[in-house]
């Protein structure tokens, strides 16, 4: 990367604080820009407080902002109506995101996985099989760490798996994984990104920089991606869990199978993937297709698949208590996700759902329900009495309300599991009526059921 002199750095969370760090190692002058005052932002600057030549502009109008910058770098939670876009487009001034910024300065090859759903999980299962290769493999982006935080540590037979997601998309240039993959593409973030066509072809830009012998792992079961596949400017592999694709991972016959140059091989069984549900086996396709393409020995991808426990938050076993499991799978804040969670219930289930709206129709997530291993549900939070609704309109008669009391509604799941069940938290709605955010909800939801005896 050129010679930076003076970056402005927009939005000092997390993400922002580890490009200032990256940029000032690299000699630039940083010029700290936020809504927020340093008295609001507290904590979060202390690690620049030692370095040399930052500015803190913060709470300051655009205008000034720029004068003498050369670069002007975004946080991932900045959206690019900040006026601060437009006033550097119209200096010409360069303008970046924060994952753009860290590609810049990195080495090493960088696997890009982005879509709609499953990112989190694919990608941590990605890095896990890598470091299980002998490889030292980062986990980075949406993730939590922003890859800032090690770009420059990286070396060139390292392996970063980052997590892109679409908002992150939005300010790349150059970013170019040599493996990428974008598992899946659902309605949803339509209200930053407009119409479905506008978000797939912003989820499409994950691959804009790749090159011919680069790679594009795409679901061969959903059709928006295969028509994404006629746009790659490198070659196409897939994973499919119902379909039998050209090339690539899938499964059939109890079997995960890698298809490539017409030779048909066996990874493992369907059943050794230990994560549970259909959509965790997508995610496992996935992941094998990535491995394989990145020249991982298939052993190595088999022990993988069989002792990754998943991330914590969804459908993550917490204990098993009086012969019943109790599993937290509070990141489930919308219906999609707790239909999910539904499906990959193998044993009776109890599930505790609510939380706050998402002015979501709850008919489908009632339908889910009906037909499903849950045999009793317990209702809390806010979007309780909507719940009912919906089951009340499906016939499903087998539910009781624990009003706004979270620890009582644990408590009613537990009277009401038999030995051999599950108590599933699943809530299908957001956390903020009752907690911070979803990490809280779930660690309250493990610290409840590890005190029970
Ligand atoms: P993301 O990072 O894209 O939000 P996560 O891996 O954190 O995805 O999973 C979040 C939730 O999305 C899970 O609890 C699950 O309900 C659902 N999910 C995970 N993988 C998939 C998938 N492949 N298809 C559909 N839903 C999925």
């Amino acid at each position: 990367m050129a010679q930076i002199k003076r970056a402005l750095m927009v939005g000092m969370a997390r993400s922002g604080m580890a490009a200032a760090l990256l940029l000032s190692a690299k000699g630039a002058i940083v010029r700290l820009s936020d809504r927020k005052s340093r008295e609001e932002l507290g904590d979060v600057l202390e690690p620049l407080s030692h370095i040399p030549g930052v500015e803190y502009r913060l709470g300051e109008a655009p205008e000034t902002l720029l004068d003498d910058v050369d670069l002007v770098v975004l946080s991932p939670g900045v959206p690019l109506d900040n006026p601060v876009v437009g006033a550097a487009q119209a200096r010409n001034i360069p303008l970046i995101g924060e994952l753009e910024l860290a590609y810049r300065n990195a080495r090493g090859r960088l696997i890009g996985i982005t879509g709609t759903n499953g990112k989190t999980t694919t990608s941590t299962l990605v890095a896990e099989i890598f470091k299980n290769a002998g490889k030292m493999s980062y986990l980075v982006g949406n993730v939590g760490f922003p890859y800032s935080a090690i770009a420059l540590d990286t070396r060139e037979e390292d392996v970063t798996v980052c997590e892109v997601s679409s908002f992150q998309l939005e300010t790349i240039r150059e970013f170019r994984p040599q493996l990428s993959a974008i598992l899946n593409i659902v309605p949803d973030h339509l209200n930053r990104h407009g119409t479905m066509a506008a978000y797939q072809s912003l989820k499409e830009r994950i691959f804009e920089n790749q090159r011919e012998d680069d790679v594009l792992v795409l679901n061969y079961d959903d059709p928006l991606l295969r028509e994404s596949a006629t746009r790659a400017p490198c070659r196409v592999t897939w994973f499919a869990r119902e379909g039998q694709p050209p090339g690539g991972a899938f499964a059939r016959d109890g079997c995960i199978l890698w298809l490539s140059q017409g030779e048909e091989r066996v990874i493992c069984d369907t059943a050794d993937v230990r994560l549970p549900g259909p959509h965790n086996l997508e995610n496992a396709l996935a992941a094998t297709a990535l491995a394989m393409e990145g020249a991982v020995p298939a052993p190595v991808i088999r022990h993988t698949l069989r002792t990754f426990k998943g991330v914590e938050h969804r459908l993550e076993a917490v204990r098993e208590l009086d012969g019943v499991w109790y599993i937290n799978d509070s990141k489930a804040t919308n219906v999609n996700s707790s239909c999910r969670a539904i499906e990959s219930m193998t044993r009776p289930t109890v599930l505790i759902a609510g939380g706050s709206t998402k002015n979501e129709d709850l008919v489908p997530l009632a339908r889910a329900i009906q037909g499903s291993s849950i045999r009793h549900v317990v209702l809390v939070g806010e979007i309780a009495e909507d719940i009912a609704r919906a089951l009340d309109q499906v016939g499903f008669a087998h539910y009781s309300r624990a009003g706004m009391d979270f620890e009582r509604a644990v408590l009613m799941a537990r009277s009401l599991a038999g030995e051999g069940w599950n108590v599933l938290l699943s809530p299908a709605g957001a956390s903020f009526d009752l907690f911070r955010d979803y990490e809280q909800r779930g660690e309250v939801f493990r610290r409840i059921v590890n005190g029970l005896s």
